[in-house]
């Protein structure tokens, strides 16, 4: 059965505007080109750099979480191959905005690369940057929704502060290559946060810059 379908039945691919950006978006076009083969199983892909695309079961699920909507203004961090920032750009639209941060500069290239065979980039809706994704990214900040495929022992301070009130943010938290809990936060006021815990996944660490 074809990845998305299956996705679908599974449960994991839910929302019209995720589903449709997941049939828009080739993940072929985000893979390197000797596993041109597998880009449509449901499985992560190394992308060099020991780093991986993610694998689309746990996309599917944390864009349903992250609930992305048109004109949203969202912040992809760790952009790794541009898969997730793509398929965001597809569901946010004209009217939005995804920035996306990378810290290994060959994955940034990787990425641009990679998101330039659509056209989100000439229209202004998403681009990459490399950059220490812990910290946020304050100039262009607050933002709608805040996305992070690798995980810590804790959101990051300027990640909460970055979120728009009303806003919400999706992120792995555990032990390093350990079974980890995808954590989805709602910010209902400055201070105020709600959580929801997810176990059963494992990221690459969010590397904390010196
Ligand atoms: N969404 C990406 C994809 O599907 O290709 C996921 C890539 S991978 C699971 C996570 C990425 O986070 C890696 O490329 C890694 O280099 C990056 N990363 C780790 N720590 C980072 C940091 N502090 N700032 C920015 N990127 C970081």
């Amino acid at each position: 059965m074809p990845l998305v379908e299956d996705l679908i039945k599974q449960g994991y691919l839910r929302t019209p505007k995720i589903i449709k950006a997941f049939r828009s978006i080739d993940r072929s076009d985000f893979v390197l080109p000797e596993d041109l083969e597998y880009a449509n199983e449901n499985t992560p892909l190394s992308i060099g750099c020991e780093q991986t695309i993610s694998q689309p079961l746990t996309v599917a699920f944390m864009l349903e979480l992250l609930a992305p909507r048109a004109g949203d203004k969202i912040f992809d961090v760790g952009s790794g191959s541009g898969w997730t920032v793509a398929l965001l750009a597809d569901i946010v639209g004209k009217k939005g905005e995804v920035w996306g941060i990378e810290r290994i500069l060959d994955l940034v290239d990787f990425g641009k690369l990679n998101l330039k065979k659509y056209d989100f980039t000439n229209k202004g809706i998403a681009s990459i940057r490399k950059g220490d994704g812990y910290k946020g990214l304050p100039e262009f900040a607050p933002f709608d929704k805040i996305i992070i495929a690798a995980s810590g022992s804790k959101i990051p301070f300027a990640l909460k502060d970055q979120l728009k009130i009303g806003g919400r943010l999706v992120m792995p938290i555990g032990d390093q290559y350990q079974s980890q809990d995808i954590v989805a936060i709602a910010k209902n006021t400055a201070t105020d946060f709600s959580a929801a815990r997810y176990p059963g996944f494992i990221f690459v660490p969010l590397i904390k810059e010196t």
